[in-house]
């Protein structure tokens, strides 16, 4: 096992991470930039080392500090969380360049499902059904056109290399194409450095199923069932739970299957969760691969008592997993919320500023994954996620139930969150009898008075 492990990220995943190394009996080294030396993830590893501005390109995102601090901390290997460095498979070759282990796939893996059109060609070659779609990225307007023409609208233009909701617009008919396939290019081009964008039929009112994989360095891939992720806000997730109100034992095998087979066809190694849309009649189509740990892993760990980072961390020290597909059980129904420094009632822009003072619930079945304490300064330099709360429970309405208690005892003063807009959820009868899509925020936030975001001060 490796002795010291070097965290390459910041906030709650970086906290997450440093917990499980602890577990494990693992060191950590923890980095930050100026405006992070008072965050969690600096106070709970062994080491920290400032590695520059608060500007995430000043600091995160440069590999060169990242190895200068790996070298001064003889570190055996580097964690990157997600976003930042986690999907760059140069970051992942320089890792295997200085004899550093990278937690996570491979360079090679991560460079093919780092672009969603190569991702996409490899579940067709792995006869995956995709979205109807273009082969590959399109690159004229002409032939994206009649792409779009021949497949029929709505469709959607996706940037090849996008991510965390970005770089995707929707076009309703022929006569918008050309204006939105321009704006598609300059925003891939402007977000992710990669004009190339590819085509797909938009699926109406679909639900975002993901699976969630593991496979060790020997050949074994599970996987530990889905997460349903079709509470979403501009493409992002907000609200994710395990299992899928949705899903029958025999889609939820079949999508399971499914998932191991693309994970097979590449070699893949380590966690991995492959996303679906699965439309209301239960047909499922592939959408992306994520070659990293996402920040909703902790439902399926709640779900199954499986710990994935921990898991992580053992493959990427060569370990067999010692867990069969048989073994992999739904213990319990879990339910994330987001918790983000945004404001609900200003179309949820983002709120920086000092948390004055701050209260986690906690109690029986609830969980809170956090960097965030009472004086705390949320930057406006980073993404508003100040922490995860997950509720499980037995049944899904147990599960319902209790994270609207634990949402109730949350205070954050000083900032606006999502927490008041979440607890309204968990009272709402569409979501309360599990039936939604993608489309579920659109028309909850038509129907729901604003004033219900606001909480009333305890
Ligand atoms: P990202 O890389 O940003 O995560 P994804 O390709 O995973 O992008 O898509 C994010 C979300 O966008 C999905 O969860 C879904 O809500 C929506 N979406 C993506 N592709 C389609 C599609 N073809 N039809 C309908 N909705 C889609
Ligand atoms: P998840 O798939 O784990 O739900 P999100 O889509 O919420 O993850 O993204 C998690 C973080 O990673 C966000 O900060 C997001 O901006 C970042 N991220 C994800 N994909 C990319 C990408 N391709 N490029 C840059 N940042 C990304
Ligand atoms: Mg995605």
């Amino acid at each position: 096992m490796f002795e010291k492990v070097l965290i390459a990220n910041r906030g709650e995943i970086a906290v997450r991470v440093i917990r499980a190394c602890k577990e494990l009996g693992i060191r950590t080294m923890a980095l930050y930039s100026e405006i992070d030396e008072q965050s969690l993830h600096v106070q709970f590893a062994d080491e920290a080392i400032c590695i520059g501005p608060a500007e995430g390109n000043q600091s995160y995102l440069r590999a060169d500090r990242i190895f200068s601090a790996a070298e001064v901390g003889n570190v055996d290997a580097i964690h990157p969380g997600y976003g930042f460095l986690a999907e760059n498979s140069t970051f992942a070759e320089q890792c295997r360049d200085c004899n550093i282990t990278f937690i996570g796939p491979s360079p090679e893996t991560i460079a093919s499902m780092g672009d969603k059109s190569i991702a996409r060609g490899m579940a067709k070659q792995a006869k995956v059904p995709v979205v109807p779609g273009s082969d590959g990225v399109i690159e004229s307007e002409a032939e994206a056109k009649r792409v779009a023409d021949g497949i029929g609208y709505p469709v959607i233009i996706k940037a090849a290399a996008g991510g965390g909701g970005k770089g995707m617009r929707l076009v309703n008919n022929s006569v918008s194409f050309s204006k939105e396939y321009r704006v598609a290019r300059a925003e891939a081009e402007k977000s992710f450095g990669n004009s190339s964008v590819y085509v797909e039929k938009y699926i109406e009112e679909p639900r975002h199923i993901e699976i969630q994989i593991l496979a060790d360095k020997h050949g074994k891939v599970i996987h530990l069932f889905e997460r349903d992720c079709s509470i979403q806000r501009r493409y992002q997730k907000l609200i994710e739970e395990a299992p899928s109100p949705f899903l029958t034992p025999r889609l939820r095998n079949e999508m399971g299957r499914t998932a191991v087979r693309i994970a097979e066809k590449c070699g893949y190694v380590n966690a991995g969760t492959v996303e679906f849309i699965v439309d209301k009649h239960g047909k499922f189509y592939f959408i992306e691969m994520n070659a990293r740990i996402q920040v909703e892993h902790g439902v399926t760990e709640e779900m199954t008592d499986i710990d994935i980072v921990k898991w992580q961390m053992l493959i990427a020290a060569g370990e067999k997993l010692t867990i069969d597909q048989k073994d992999v059980k739904i213990c319990k129904h879990a339910i994330e919320c987001r918790i983000n420094a945004e404001n609900p009632l200003r179309n949820f822009s983002p709120c920086p500023g000092e948390i004055s003072f701050c209260y986690h619930p906690g109690g029986y079945g609830v969980r809170i994954d956090s960097h965030v304490y009472s004086g705390y300064r949320v930057s406006q330099h980073y993404d508003s996620l100040i922490g995860k709360v997950i509720a499980s429970g037995h049944t899904r309405d147990i599960a319902i139930n209790r994270m609207y208690r634990a949402l109730s005892e949350y205070i954050i003063r000083g900032v606006a969150t999502t927490i008041p807009f979440s607890r309204a959820v968990m009272l709402d009868q569409g979501f309360r009898e599990g039936k939604f899509s993608t489309k579920f925020m659109e028309e909850f936030l038509a129907r729901t008075p604003v004033e219900t975001f606001i909480l009333p001060k305890l």
